[in-house]
C-alpha cells in the first residue's frame, strides 16, 4: 500500500513505471478507454528524464514503414494537440530538411523517399540548386542531395508530457511522483505486484516506460531487455538574428548534427560517435568546440553565434534503433513495454500511448507490432530504423 497525498492505494489495474512522455502519454489513453483504475509511479517529477532534456523534433520522415506509420498518428495529435489537451505545446511546422553528402546516404535516402511518398509522406527529394534556393545561408558545396517534408517540425516536449498528465488525471489517474519502483513481484509467469519505496501496489499489469532506465526496470521482472543509455548533447546561442526567423530543422546526415531556431537563438546539436554507453549527463564543453565548428561549416553565418547555454540527456538505445514495443514481454504475463526508442520516442509518444492501451484493455492492437518484438533479436540481420539522428 503507498500513500499519495490523503489516499491510500493498495492495489490497481495498472501501474506505469515513468513519468515521461510516454508514461503519460500511455495513463491518458488508458483513461480515455474507461481504464481508470491506473497508478503512474515516477521517482523524480514528471518529465525530469529524456523528455525534459529532448531537441522536441517530429518527423514523418523514417526509413521503415511501421515507424513512419507510428509518426503519422502521432503527428495528427500534436497538430490539434493544444485544442484537445488544452495546452499550448510551441508546435511548430517548419519543416525537416536532411541533407546527405555522402553518396551512400543520398542512394538511402531516395530508398527512403520512394517508401515514405508510397505511405502518404508529402516529402520532396531536392537537389543542392534547389536547396540553395530554399536555404541561401548553408554550405552546400559537399552536399549531394536533400529532403524536405513540410508537415515536419518541433513542439516543447515538457508542455506535452504536462498536457497528457494534465487530461489523465481529469479522466482518474492517480500520478505519484518522487515514488520509485524498485521491484516488481512476479509469480508463476504473471505480474503480481510493483514494489515502491512507498509500499506495494497489487496489480496485474506492469508498464515499463522508464526511458534510459528501462533495462534497470526489465530486470525487476527478471528480463534482459537491450537498451543502453548514450549521452546526447544540445547547446542554444544568445538571440541571433542573421538567420531567418523561420527555418527548418536542418539535418546533416553523416555526422549527425542538427539546428533550428529557440525563439530568437538557435539550438543545435550533435551525436557524439566516440561517446560510450553510460548516464553520464555532464555537459561538456571540448564537445561544444566539435559542435560549433560544424555549425560554422554547414552554416558559416553561425561562426558569428554565442553559445550560452547547453545541456546533456540519454537516449535509450537498442541494437537496431528500433523502439521495444509490446505485451507480456519475455513471456511474463502482464509486462508491457515502450522502451528502446533510440532518440526519437518524443514524436512517437501519442500514438505509442494508444497503442500500449489498446492492448492493456483489450489484448489487441490494429497495429503491426513485429518490427518492435523483442524476440527480433534473436534473429540475425536486424532491419531496424536507417533514418536515425
Ligand atoms: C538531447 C536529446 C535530444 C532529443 N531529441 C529528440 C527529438 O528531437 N525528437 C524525439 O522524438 N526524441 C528526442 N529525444 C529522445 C526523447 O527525449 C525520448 O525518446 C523520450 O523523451 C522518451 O520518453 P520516455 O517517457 O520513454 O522516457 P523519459 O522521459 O526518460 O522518462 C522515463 C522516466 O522514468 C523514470 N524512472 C526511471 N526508473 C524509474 C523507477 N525505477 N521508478 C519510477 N520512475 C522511474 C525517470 O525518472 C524518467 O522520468 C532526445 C533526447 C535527448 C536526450
Amino acid at each position: 500500500m503507498i500513500k499519495v497525498e490523503e489516499e491510500m492505494i493498495e492495489k490497481a489495474d495498472v501501474v506505469i513505471i515513468g513519468g515521461g512522455v510516454m508514461g503519460t502519454s500511455t495513463a491518458y489513453h488508458l483513461a480515455k478507454l474507461g481504464c481508470k483504475d491506473v497508478v503512474l509511479v515516477e521517482r523524480d517529477q514528471l518529465a525530469s528524464g529524456s523528455t525534459g532534456l529532448s531537441a522536441g523534433g517530429i518527423r514523418l520522415q523514417f526509413s521503415l514503414k511501421a515507424n513512419i506509420r507510428i509518426s503519422m498518428e502521432s503527428l495528427r495529435t500534436f497538430e490539434r494537440f493544444a485544442e484537445e489537451f488544452e495546452t499550448q505545446i510551441d508546435f511548430r511546422q517548419h519543416g525537416y530538411l536532411f541533407l546527405a553528402t555522402r553518396p551512400k546516404d543520398w542512394a538511402e535516402f531516395q530508398a527512403n523517399v520512394a517508401v515514405q511518398q508510397r505511405t502518404g509522406v508529402p516529402v520532396r527529394l531536392l537537389s543542392p540548386e534547389v536547396i540553395r534556393d530554399m536555404a541561401p545561408y548553408l554550405y552546400l558545396d559537399d552536399v549531394v542531395g536533400g529532403t524536405f517534408c513540410p508537415r515536419d517540425g518541433y513542439a516543447d516536449p515538457y508542455s506535452v508530457a504536462m498536457g497528457f498528465a494534465k487530461q489523465a488525471r481529469r479522466l482518474g489517474v492517480r500520478i505519484c511522483e518522487e515514488t520509485e519502483a524498485l521491484d516488481i513481484k512476479v509469480s508463476e509467469g504473471k505480474v503480481k505486484a510493483v514494489v515502491t519505496d512507498k509500499g506495494e501496489i497489487v496489480t496485474p499489469v506492469a508498464v515499463n516506460v522508464a526511458g534510459p532506465w528501462a533495462a534497470q526496470v526489465g530486470r525487476m521482472a527478471g528480463l534482459e531487455l537491450p537498451v543502453l543509455p548514450y549521452r546526447r548533447q544540445v547547446f542554444v546561442t544568445a538571440p541571433f538574428d542573421e538567420l531567418p526567423r523561420q527555418i527548418p530543422m536542418i539535418i546533416d546526415f553523416a555526422p549527425s548534427f542538427y539546428f533550428r531556431r529557440e525563439g530568437a537563438s538557435i539550438l543545435v546539436g550533435m551525436t557524439d560517435q566516440e561517446e560510450p554507453p553510460s548516464f553520464n549527463t555532464n555537459f561538456d564543453l571540448e564537445f561544444l568546440v566539435k559542435v560549433a565548428e560544424k555549425a560554422a561549416h554547414r552554416a558559416p553565418i553561425l561562426d558569428r553565434a554565442g553559445f550560452m547555454r547547453g545541456w546533456a540527456g540519454l537516449y535509450a538505445v537498442t541494437p537496431d534503433d528500433n523502439a521495444i514495443i509490446g505485451q507480456d514481454i519475455g513471456d511474463v504475463e502482464g509486462f508491457y513495454c515502450a522502451v528502446g526508442f533510440s532518440g526519437h520516442g518524443f514524436m512517437q509518444s501519442p500514438a505509442v500511448g494508444r497503442i500500449l492501451a489498446d492492448l492493456i484493455t483489450s489484448g489487441e492492437t490494429d497495429f503491426d507490432l513485429s518490427p518492435f518484438r523483442l524476440e527480433r533479436f534473436k534473429a540475425e540481420g536486424l532491419m531496424g530504423e536507417r533514418r536515425v539522428v
